[in-house]
């Protein structure tokens, strides 16, 4: 095997992490062996080892250029937050300046958190928040394009009282709690040496790119993202030509930049291709355990943007920018590892591990039909609402891909039929098979929003702008949920052998249902559904709702996962952003639609009034320009009444609640937003492009490409 460092465009992966091997390098050994017994036992983190390692990375920071640190965290806005101090104190009575890094430094920072989303957890006189490291996640350095560099400490950000604030704390949460489960199931078949099991996560990014100058001449992308205007164009996805075609050379410039940039923090990124929409891509990462994943992701999202404005682009992560075409989802693919190495959703090579195997394999599934309404739940933001069953990606029904192949084989142990008989052959057969399912019905595995892969579930729900917190939060305390009842029923049973194949098929009775290897966007499908009684959430105010539910607020808090109020909280500030970011958009829409787009179909108008009247003057007949005038005319009325009918919805008296708002939202402005959408688009079709005020479709879509 080579060495990673022995390749020269790889030299640099990792040069910006303060890594384990750098603290091993840095820190006496006692202190080491303490920080490692935290990481790997949760032991609690003295001011000792805390206090050596502030001091290795400072020393660390500092010989690599860095002049500021930040308590690096991820309040509830999806985004990541950093306040920057610089390492420079005074010491003594004639106050010497020095660099300085403490333990508290490092352990604790204050923030005063009273602008981010709490959802009523804290007061705004409360402001207080507090940030603690996460030292399972290494500090990095960000470079910023002037060469200056500050040292980012990944932490968690909770409220006075220790409530979460964020996306981290109730994550961490839940990796302890399914490690606790599973190892509890694992010790009830036989295992004796797992010390620790931990979800890994590799997170699929998809993105768009577009011209930056086109990008600013945009109001509605920059305000909201996404493009509320605009009529299709010509040519879009149907001739299936983008999707992994050669890259464009800006567009290769670009990802070679971030591909070096990402190395560097030591985010692994693997693949890259063309995704299949015209300008939209995707990048795949390793995958590592769920916490590191989502600081990853959360790295790999800032650096797209960052380096795409140093090429003259604009990335662009939201969920659907674009009407027609793709949106961009980011598939989280999802498995447990123990700390012996075993893939726990790899099929097994003996009985032993083919058991563990399927036990695990249908604890997931058991989780997922309980659970789906918080699946649903954690990915259900504004711009996802707009994807979610666009005919490109799943609909908003939660159901689960095994294969037929693996799903027989379950049905058979389930009914009794031997793990031991068939064992060798059966695993031989089971993956070659499910190589040649993948290749034959990949259009179909596609189409499902959890589908099993071989090694590991791919829940493909989530937004491209969404934070992965939440959903592996939700996966992780749901199947700690299924794994702990399993481990119940073992434990109360006298005869384990004949107790696990009732509990076998005791759960795949109750939840088959789930299983679905066909095609979920088909319309017969959406029925199917219904009929099996799966739950169909096709709107963000009803899944956020799940926040509320009985279901939800149980199983989050039995695993210590998130508190009622914690729960109550976090439906409170998704209500919030759905109505408030709703309501950015239609303001959008009325502005543009009342200052650029009908002022300049007025001027349009006036050239056409000026040619038919010259014609007619001239005595020629224009029936040409006076129907095309015409047209215009009874457009651009639609288009008025249509805004101002939005308008004035937006008026009425905006309601107390952000429940309140979220319906009115979701009810009274979209349905007015879609009209006024589709008036301006009308529009764009019969204008003088030289008069069109607005960066069209085609242009953005096309002009990298
Ligand atoms: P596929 O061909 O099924 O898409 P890949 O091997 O290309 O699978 O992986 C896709 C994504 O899944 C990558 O980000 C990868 O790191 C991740 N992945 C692979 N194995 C696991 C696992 N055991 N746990 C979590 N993520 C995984
Ligand atoms: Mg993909």
């Amino acid at each position: 095997m080579m060495e990673l460092g022995k390749a020269a465009a790889y030299s640099e992966f990792g040069s910006d992490v303060f890594s384990d091997a750098e603290m091993a390098r840095r820190l006496p050994a006692e202190l080491y062996i303490a920080l490692h017994r935290t990481i790997e036992e949760g032991s609690e983190l003295t001011y000792d080892v805390a206090g050596a390692v502030a001091t290795a990375m400072l020393e660390w920071a500092t010989e690599h250029g860095a002049t500021h640190y930040t308590h690096w965290f991820q309040p509830m806005t999806g985004a990541t937050a950093e306040k920057r101090d610089t390492f420079i104190d005074f010491a003594g009575l004639d106050r010497m300046p020095i660099l300085s890094f403490s333990a508290k430094a490092l352990i604790k920072g204050e923030a005063d958190g009273s602008s981010f989303p709490s959802g009523g957890l804290r007061a705004t006189f409360e402001a207080r928040g507090y940030t603690t490291w996460d030292c399972m996640s290494p500090a990095f350095l960000k470079r910023n394009s002037d060469g200056t560099k500050c040292l980012c400490i990944p932490t968690a950000f909770c409220s006075f009282s220790g409530e979460a604030l964020d996306e981290k704390t109730p994550l961490l949460r839940s990796m302890e709690a399914i490690n606790h489960q599973a190892l509890r199931v694992l010790r009830l078949l036989g295992d004796t040496k797992t010390r620790r099991v931990t979800p890994t996560v590799g997170g699929e990014q998809e993105y768009f790119l577009v011209d930056k100058r086109a990008f600013h001449k945009r109001k509605d992308l920059v305000y909201t993202g996404r493009t509320l205007f605009g009529a299709p164009p010509a040519k879009g996805q149907e001739l299936s030509d983008q999707y992994y075609a050669a890259t464009p050379e800006p567009v290769m410039a670009f990802m070679h930049e971030l591909n070096d940039a990402l190395w560097r923090m030591g985010v692994p990124c693997k693949t890259e291709h063309n995704e299949v929409a015209p300008s939209q891509y995707e990048l795949a990462p390793l995958f590592v355990s769920a916490n590191l994943a989502v600081d990853h992701n959360q790295i790999i999202m800032e650096t797209m943007r960052r380096t795409a404005e140093r090429h003259g682009l604009t990335c662009l992560l939201h969920e659907k920018p674009f009407a027609g075409v793709n949106g961009s989802g980011k598939h989280n693919n999802w498995s447990l590892l123990t700390d012996t190495g075993v893939n726990l959703l790899k099929p097994g090579k003996d009985e032993a591990g083919s058991r563990v195997f399927f036990t695990f394999l249908m604890a997931v599934i058991a989780a997922v039909d309980e659970y789906a309404p918080m699946l649903r739940m954690s990915s259900a933001t504004i711009g996802n609402e707009n994807r979610l069953g666009g005919e490109e990606a799943p609909p908003p029904i939660i159901s689960v891909y095994l294969g037929n192949y693996l799903q027989s084989e379950l049905e058979r142990i389930a009914g009794g039929g031997s793990v031991a008989a068939h064992t060798g052959e059966m695993m031989h057969i089971g993956v070659s098979t499910l190589a040649e399912i993948k290749r034959d019905d990949t259009d179909r595995n596609r189409t499902s929003p959890f589908a099993f892969t071989g090694n590991k579930f791919e829940f493909r729900m989530v937004g491209s702008s969404q934070s992965l917190g939440m959903p592996n939060t939700v996966l992780n305390t749901i199947v700690a949920e299924s794994l702990s009842r399993m481990a119940d029923a073992l434990e109360a049973a006298d005869d384990r052998e004949s107790a696990w194949g009732a509990m076998m098929a005791e759960q795949y009775a109750a939840h088959s249902r789930v299983l679905f290897n066909g095609n979920n966007y088909d319309a017969a499908w959406t029925a199917e559904a219904a009929r099996r009684g799966l739950p169909a959430i096709d709107n963000t105010v009803d899944a956020v709702e799940v926040y509320g539910s009985e279901q939800a607020r149980a199983v989050l808090n039995r695993h210590g996962v998130l508190s009622d109020h914690e729960s109550l909280a976090r439906r409170e500030i998704a209500l919030q952003n759905y109505a408030t970011q709703g309501h950015i958009e239609a303001v959008t829409m009325v502005k543009i639609a009342r200052q650029t787009i009908l002022p300049a179909c007025a001027r349009y108008s006036g050239v056409l009034a000026d040619a038919a009247a010259a014609s007619k003057q001239a005595g020629v007949a224009a029936p040409a320009q006076t129907a095309m005038l015409r047209d215009l005319n009874r457009r651009m009325n639609d288009c008025r009444g249509a805004a101002d009918a939005l308008d004035e919805a937006m008026r009425r008296q905006i309601p107390e609640t952000a429940f309140e708002q979220a319906v009115l939202h979701r009810d009274e402005l979209r349905p007015r937003m879609e009209k006024l959408r589709a008036a301006v688009d009308a529009l764009e079709c019969i204008v003088d492009k030289a008069y069109w005020p607005l960066p069209s479709y085609g242009e953005m879509l096309f002009r990298i490409v």
